[in-house]
């Protein structure tokens, strides 16, 4: 029987999903975090919200499995790729 296979990060989000139940992170309702342009500022800023929350060991395993487009997660700044520059497709 062939096997079916399910999107990139499925078990890692269903967790940080668990996690967010009962948590509120820094980044909640803040859509900074989803936006594909960021001054570097405002990224150190996001970043220091990552540095506090207590569920980023979830998010990171998320944004290691899924690999997400654009945004920021577990303090690591996701881009779309077709702009890269060497070595800068995360700060
Ligand atoms: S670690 Fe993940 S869940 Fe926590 S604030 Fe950062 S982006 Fe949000």
């Amino acid at each position: 029987m062939p096997k079916t296979s399910e999107p990139k990060g499925t078990t890692e989000f269903a967790a940080l999903s668990d996690a967010l139940e009962t948590y509120r992170p820094p980044c909640h309702a803040d859509d900074r975090y989803t936006a594909d342009d960021l001054t570097p500022s405002t990224l150190a800023e996001l970043q220091a919200g990552c540095d506090l929350c207590h569920i980023r060991t979830l998010c990171a395993a998320y944004a290691r499995a899924a690999r997400p487009k654009i945004g920021v997660w577990a303090g690591k700044h996701y881009r779309p790729t077709t702009h890269r520059t060497k070595g800068n497709t995360h700060d």
